[in-house]
C-alpha cells in the first residue's frame, strides 16, 4: 500500500526512448473516442500498428503482389523474396537456428492446434499425460483436451499460488514417466504473471517430455531466445506484436518438425503427387498447405524490424515503469482488488472494483475514451481460481504513458468515491 500522491520509484537513468515520437508512429493513437483522445489499454487483446507496417502492406499490394514460389515472373520473385525475408526476420527475432524452423500460421490458436493435430496425433497415446498450467489461455487448453479425448490421454494442471505464480514444487510432482508434453504460457494474458519457462522446459526435458511455450503475451515485452528457452515449440501471434491479424508463427526444433506429419494437405506442401502416392516437402513448407497469408507475413516482418529499431529491452524497461506506476496508484484505492501480484509481471493489471460489475467499469472507461478489456479474457480457469468470472484488464504497450494511466486512475477513484 502507498500514498497515491507519492510518485512510485521510476527506472533509473534516461527514458529509453522518446515516447511522443513513438506515439506519432501509430496513427490510430490520434483518434478521439467520446470526444477524448483515445487511450489504448487493450494491448493484451491486440496491439496497434505503426505506420511502417501499414506502409509495408500498401507497398506489397502496390508493387509486389503475387502468389509465391510457383512462377518464373518478376512479381512472383518479389513476393517470394518478401515472404521468405519475413521468415528470416522472425528467425532472427526469436533466435532460431534456421528458417526451416519457422512455420507461418494464422496465430497462436492455429499454432497450438497444428502441434496438437500433428505432433500430438503421432506421439500421444492412451494413458499419456499432458501438463498445462492453471494460467493458460483457452487456446492452450482446448486443443489438448480434444486430443486427450481422442486418444484417452490425461491432462494435468500445474497449480498457482495466491500471487498467480506457478508452483514449481507441485509441477515437479506432476512429472512422471507418462508425461509426454508440457505446454505453458510465458506470460499470463489474464494476470500478467511471467512464468519461469526456462526451468519448466528443463524439468520437462529431464522427465523425457517435450515442451511447448505459448509466447502470445511475451514476445512484445521481453527478449525471447528460443534456443535459450530450449522449448521444442514456441508459438505466437503477429497481431499482439504490432503486426496484422491473421498471421502467427510456430517455431519448432528442426528434428522435431522433421518427424511430424503434415496436418493439411494441398498445394505448396508437396514435392510430388500421383494418384497413388504423395510425397511431402520438408519443414516448414510441409506445414503451409495452400496460399498463405503472404502480405501479412511481410507485415509481421516489418513489425519485428520496427521493434528491433526501438529495442525490446528498452520496451520492456519502459513498460515495467508503466506497470509499477499503475499498480502503485491503483492499489490504495478503496474497493479495488488487484488480481495477480506475482513478483515478476509484464504489462497486465487485472482488477475488480467493489460495487461495480466489470462491464460497468469498462463502460465508464469508454466514456472517457479509455479502451480496456473486461470479461474472462479466454482464461476462465485462472479467474475462477481467484473466485471471479470476469475482471477489468488494462494492458500496456510502449506507446502508453503515465498521463494515460492518470486518466484511468481518476475514473476508478471517481467510481470508488461515488460508492462511498
Ligand atoms: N495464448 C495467449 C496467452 C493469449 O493471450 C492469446 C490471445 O489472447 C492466445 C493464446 C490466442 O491468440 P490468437 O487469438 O491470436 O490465436
Amino acid at each position: 500500500q502507498g500514498d497515491p500522491q507519492t510518485p512510485p520509484p521510476v527506472p533509473a537513468g534516461r527514458p529509453p526512448f522518446d515516447v511522443n515520437a513513438i506515439r506519432r508512429d501509430f496513427p490510430i493513437l490520434s483518434e478521439r473516442v467520446n470526444g477524448r483522445p483515445l487511450v489504448w489499454f487493450d494491448n493484451a487483446a491486440t496491439t496497434q500498428k505503426p505506420q511502417a507496417v501499414i506502409d509495408r502492406l500498401a507497398h506489397f499490394y502496390a508493387h509486389e503482389n503475387s502468389n509465391i514460389h510457383r512462377a518464373a515472373h518478376e512479381l512472383a520473385a518479389r513476393a517470394t523474396d518478401a515472404y521468405e525475408g519475413a521468415r528470416e526476420t522472425v528467425r532472427r527475432f526469436i533466435g532460431a537456428a534456421s528458417v526451416e524452423e519457422i512455420i507461418f500460421v494464422r496465430g497462436t490458436t492455429e499454432a497450438i492446434n497444428l502441434v496438437a493435430k500433428t505432433w500430438g496425433a503421432k506421439n500421444i497415446g492412451a494413458g499419456d499425460e499432458i501438463i498445462v498450467s492453471h494460467l493458460e489461455h483457452h487456446a492452450n487448453i482446448v486443443p489438448w483436451q480434444q486430443l486427450a479425448a481422442d486418444k484417452g490421454a490425461v491432462i494435468k494442471v500445474i497449480p498457482v499460488d495466491d500471487t498467480g505464480q506457478v508452483k514449481l514444487d507441485e509441477y515437479r510432482k506432476l512429472l512422471g514417466p507418462r508425461t509426454k508434453l508440457v505446454s505453458v504460457t510465458q506470460v499470463s494474458n489474464a494476470l500478467g504473471t511471467v512464468v519461469p519457462v526456462h526451468e519448466i522446459v528443463a524439468m520437462a526435458h529431464a522427465a523425457g517430455a517435450k515442451a511447448l511455450v505459448d509466447g502470445a503475451q511475451s514476445v512484445s515485452h521481453m527478449r525471447v531466445d528460443v534456443r535459450a528457452i530450449d522449448a521444442d515449440f514456441f508459438v505466437f501471434s503477429g497481431h499482439k506484436i504490432f503486426a496484422p491479424t491473421g498471421i502467427g508463427v510456430v517455431y519448432g526444433k528442426r528434428e522435431v518438425l522433421e518427424d511430424m506429419p503434415p496436418w493439411q494437405g494441398g498445394g505448396n506442401m508437396i514435392s510430388d503427387v500421383t494418384f497413388e502416392k504423395t510425397t511431402y516437402h520438408g519443414p516448414p513448407t510441409r506445414f503451409e498447405a495452400g496460399t498463405g497469408n503472404i502480405a501479412d507475413a511481410v507485415g509481421l516482418g516489418a513489425a519485428l524490424e520496427y521493434v528491433e529499431r526501438i529495442g525490446i529491452e528498452n520496451i520492456g524497461l519502459y513498460e515495467h515503469g508503466l506497470l509499477d506506476y499503475a499498480t502503485h496508484h491503483m492499489r490504495p484505492i478503496k474497493g479495488v482488488r488487484l488480481i495477480g501480484t506475482a513478483a515478476h509481471k509484464a504489462s497486465v493489471l487485472s482488477f475488480v472494483l467493489d460495487g461495480y460489475s466489470t462491464e460497468q467499469v469498462g463502460r465508464a472507461f469508454n466514456e472517457e475514451g479509455i479502451a480496456v478489456r473486461t470479461g474472462h479474457h479466454c482464461a476462465q480457469p485462472i479467474l475462477r481460481r481467484f473466485g471471479l468470472e470476469t475482471s477489468v484488464r488494462p494492458s500496456f504497450a510502449f506507446y502508453n504513458t503515465c498521463e494515460e494511466i492518470d486518466r484511468m486512475v481518476s475514473v476508478v477513484r471517481r467510481l470508488a468515491s461515488r460508492r462511498g
